[in-house]
Formats: structure tokens, C-alpha cells, sequence
């Protein structure tokens, strides 16, 4: 905790030396996924790089209340408060309540990061079961005269609430600029300015999710959950605020508005977003259909995919990146940290069995020194895992007999590598294809020598019978152009 810790926040545009609110003490609030589809491995990038920020802090001894909620109401599909309720849309498609829609999300986000080694939230509050905290906000935002209700929905007031704060300052940008880029207002619409946006909205007699208010039955705008959510569990003003770069310029905008115009004061003290992983160049999203799942990725099932990776292989490609660059997937760079990750592995399970010497031929100190000042600057894990791997290369160096390392050297890398590989990157040995077991290795070769021969023989009722009864136990095959190749589900 006597480190000084650099952080980029997005309000200043530069780096901050982080001084918590309460000593010691560290509140951050995320913006958690809109469970009505499947997150994709886009959405994980943003919860792994936050996973690691949580993580630091506490590796520095911080008592740490990470909130990051789940967007379960509320959520149209476009950007101007028009269009269908996603969760209603897909409730219908697939004939489901609203609330089956969310459960079986919401299960399938927590696996998604439980295969992904994150920790846990300290809190994961929901916009459904927030809907009083949301309705008194936004009572308190129409007294304070930033809102106006029209028949049934209530709006923000953006170009009055301009005249006291500056609406634009999260993206730096002046309110003539914003009113440049956005349309104009037809004559049905409901808004006084065309930057107004919902905080409550009427319900329509086939609306799903609604619920009573002082302005009769709706549901909340998708920003207002944050705001009520954020302030309930970490106060008024708090430490840090975080989501994708692509929440920055309306929600995180609307969200800075809305609180403030309650409280009269910045809820946030630093602004962090991630920046996105991409595909080909193109930002990966569930709209542009390029969005690998997660299971996907893991068992090779995507006609993108060359193989199946394993879930630790996935963090480390990410984690090989700093947070504020974008990240390209491709399967060249997957397999590099396929090996990447195995390397660091073998170099910790090497250090088991090194053999001390009575003099020391490396600065221990140095190498912590230099994974410290990586992590302080920013979180920068691509410059920690070079220094890893440095470590790495002496472990191995050392195995050689090329490097003496003392019986202190030995344990200080152990704690090293311990810190700062399972516990700050929060990476952990895996079982997967490059599994050790020769056994297994041995008897999965003759398994495929056998399905290759039943194929050329035509009978492929029988070799899909034999890669289906495989999946029963976890064990998944995929055809490549150079054959076949198995990956073990975690
Ligand atoms: P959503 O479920 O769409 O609300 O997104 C959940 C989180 O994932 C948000 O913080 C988004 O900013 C983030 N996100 C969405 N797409 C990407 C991407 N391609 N790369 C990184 N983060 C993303
Ligand atoms: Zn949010």
C-alpha cells in the first residue's frame, strides 16, 4: 500500500497518482454485462482487465468493494430510447418469461468467469431489484429541475443541466459539437432537446417488464441503474468507475449527469475504460455477428478457428495487451500465448526442483523491483510478463547449470512467480491438449488413428458416433485441414 500507483483516467486524459477516498479502502464500480444473449469473449476482455485491476489492489493490501452489476431491465436497442426491449425481443423468441431470459444468462456469465479464474464481485446488484432506488433518484433529479416528465416517461433535461456542468467533459467534447452529431427531432417525439434522454419510460400495454411509479407504469432508462446502484453501494462521490471504451460517450456521460445533478458533486474520482478487442480491425459485438463465445473458443467449434484454446491460453493473449490498447484476435497470436503460458508453467514447476548453490548469480530484487514498477504504472501486464518471462529464462538458465541461484533466490522466485502469476494475473495451471499425461496423450492418438481409419472407410454415422460419445466425457475433437485434434472441457 506504500507503492505509488499510477492510474489513466479518462476525465483528465492523463495519469493520476491514486489517492483512495478512504484510506486503504478502494470502491469501483463496473458496468456489468446485459444479460439477454451470451457474453462474447469481447465483454470478458473488459471483465478479465478489471479482474486484474481488482486483484492488484488487493495483492497491495487494499479492503476492496468491487460492485458490478447486472443489466437485466430496461435495455432498448437503440442508443435514442426507441425500438424493442432486448429482453422482451428475445423472451418471445424464444418463448420464455423475461426472467428465464435473464436467469439462463446470468448463469452463463458466471461460467464464462469462473473458467476465466475471476473473482467474484463483492456485490453484483441487479437494475430489477433496484427499481425503488431508481424511481427516488430520478424523483430527486426532476426537484432539482434537470428532468421533465411528458406522458408517462420522464426525460433529462441535457441542454439545461449544460448550463451548470459541462455535459460533454468525459469524451471532451463542447455541447454544440454533440448537438452537431445527432439528429434532429421529429415531430412525434417527446423530447425538448434532441441530447434529452429517457429516465423513465412509459409502459406499452404489450410491455413485459413494468413496474408502478409516481408517472404510472414503466420501466427505468438503461443509464439511471448505474447511477442509483453505484451511489447506494459506494456513496455519493467514490474511487473508480470502469466499463468498455464504448460506454464513455452516453452512458458514462449520462451517467456523471444524473448523479450529479442530485448530489452537486462528481460521483467519480477516477474514470478507467478498456479499450475493445477487435477482429480483423472490426470491434467485435453481438450486432456485427462477429462475437467468438467463449465455449466456442474453448473447444475450436467456429469456423474462424483453427483449434480449440484453452481458457488460460485466452487470459494470458489478453493480458499479453495493456488494457488501453486494442487487442486483435487471430489464431497466430493465440497459439504464441499457447506456448507463452506453458513456458511460464514449466518454469514454475521447474523451480521444485532446482538444486541451491552458496552463491547467488542474479539481483532477486531487481526483477521484484521491475514487476512492481509495471503494475504501478497503469497495470501494465505486457511489461509484468516480460519480466516474468526474464525470470522465466533464469529458472531455466539455472536448471542448465548456467545460473547459480541460492536457497533464498529459489523461494524468492517462488514467491514471485506466486504473487504475480496466480495471484495479480489470477492465471492457474490448467489440464487442456497440452496436457503432461502421457497415458492419456498415448491412448487419445490411437482413438484418433482409429475414428481416422473408420472415416476412410465411409462409415461416418460410426466415426460421429465416436466424437459424440467423447463429448459426453468432456473430451472434444475438431477436424482441422491437417486432421483431427482433441481439447479437454474444462
Ligand atoms: P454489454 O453486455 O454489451 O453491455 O457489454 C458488457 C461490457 O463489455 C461493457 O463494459 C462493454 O463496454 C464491454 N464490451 C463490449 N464489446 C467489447 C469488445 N469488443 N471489447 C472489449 N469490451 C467490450
Ligand atoms: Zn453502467
Amino acid at each position: 500500500m506504500q507503492q505509488k500507483l499510477l492510474i489513466y483516467n479518462t476525465l483528465t486524459r492523463s495519469k493520476e497518482t491514486f489517492k483512495p477516498i478512504h484510506e486503504g479502502m478502494v470502491g469501483m464500480y463496473v458496468c456489468g454485462p446485459t444479460v439477454y444473449s451470451d457474453v462474447h469473449l469481447g465483454n470478458s476482455r473488459t471483465f478479465i482487465s478489471f479482474d486484474l485491476i481488482f486483484r492488484y489492489f488487493l495483492h497491495l493490501g487494499y479492503k476492496v468493494r468491487y460492485v458490478r452489476n447486472i443489466t437485466d431491465a430496461g435495455h432498448l436497442e437503440g442508443d435514442r430510447d426507441e425500438g424493442d426491449d432486448k429482453f422482451a425481443k428475445k423472451a418471445k423468441l424464444e418463448q420464455l418469461e423475461p426472467m428465464e431470459i435473464v436467469q439462463k444468462y446470468t448463469l452463463g456469465f458466471h461460467d464464462v468467469m469462473r473458467h476465466f479464474n475471476t473473482l467474484p464481485p463483492s456485490i453484483e446488484p441487479t437494475a430489477t431489484g433496484h427499481i425503488c432506488e431508481q424511481i427516488e433518484m430520478i424523483k430527486n433529479i426532476i426537484e432539482k429541475g434537470f428532468a421533465y416528465v411528458k406522458n408517462g416517461s420522464v426525460y433529462f433535461d441535457v441542454e439545461k443541466y449544460n448550463k451548470e456542468y459541462p455535459y460533454g467533459q468525459l469524451t471532451n467534447r463542447k455541447l454544440d459539437e454533440l448537438l452537431e452529431g445527432t439528429r434532429e427531432l421529429g415531430g412525434q417525439d417527446e423530447k425538448k432537446g434532441r441530447l434529452d434522454f429517457a429516465l423513465w419510460i412509459v409502459a406499452k400495454p404489450e410491455t413485459l417488464m413494468k413496474w408502478p411509479s409516481p408517472w404510472g407504469l414503466g420501466f427505468p432508462g438503461w443509464h439511471i441503474e448505474c447511477s442509483a446502484m453505484s451511489s447506494k453501494y459506494l456513496g455519493e462521490t467514490f474511487d473508480i468507475h470502469g466499463g468498455g471504451m464504448d460506454l464513455q460517450a452516453t452512458h458514462h456521460t449520462n451517467e456523471i449527469a444524473q448523479s450529479q445533478a442530485c448530489n452537486h458533486k462528481a460521483p467519480v474520482n477516477y474514470w478507467m475504460h478498456t479499450n475493445m478487442l477487435t477482429v480483423n480491425g472490426v470491434r467485435m459485438s453481438k450486432s456485427a455477428g462477429n462475437g467468438f463465445l467463449p465455449g466456442e473458443l474453448f473447444s475450436g467449434n467456429h469456423p474462424l478457428l483453427e483449434k480449440g484454446y484453452s481458457p488460460m491460453a485466452v487470459k494470458f493473449f489478453m493480458l499479453q495487451s495493456h488494457y488501453r490498447s486494442t487487442l486483435d484476435f487471430s489464431n497466430e497470436a493465440l497459439q504464441a500465448s499457447e506456448k507463452g503460458f506453458a513456458k511460464l508453467i514449466t518454469s514454475i514447476n521447474t523451480l521444485e526442483k532446482l538444486k541451491p548453490s552458496s552463491t547467488s548469480g542474479i539481483s532477486l530484487n531487481e526483477i521484484e523491483k521491475a514487476c512492481y514498477e509495471a503494475m504501478n504504472d497503469d497495470f501494465n501486464s505486457p511489461i509484468l510478463i516480460a519480466n516474468l518471462f526474464e525470470a522465466a529464462s533464469i529458472i531455466n538458465s539455472a536448471n542448465d547449470g548456467k545460473t547459480a541461484l541460492t536457497e533464498n533466490d529459489i523461494n524468492g522466485l517462488k514467491k514471485l512467480m506466486n504473487n504475480f502469476v496466480f495471484d495479480v494475473l489470477g492465471l492457474k495451471s490448467e489440464n487442456s491438449s497440452i496436457t503432461t499425461d502421457k497415458a492419456l496423450n498415448g491412448v487419445m492418438e490411437m482413438i484418433l488413428d482409429i475414428r481416422k481409419d473408420i472415416k476412410s472407410k465411409k462409415d461416418f454415422a460410426a466415426s460421429d458416433k465416436l466424437r459424440d460419445d467423447l463429448s459426453k466425457i468432456n473430451i472434444l475433437i475438431k477436424d482441422t485441414k491437417d486432421g483431427a485434434i482433441w481439447t479437454i472441457q474444462e
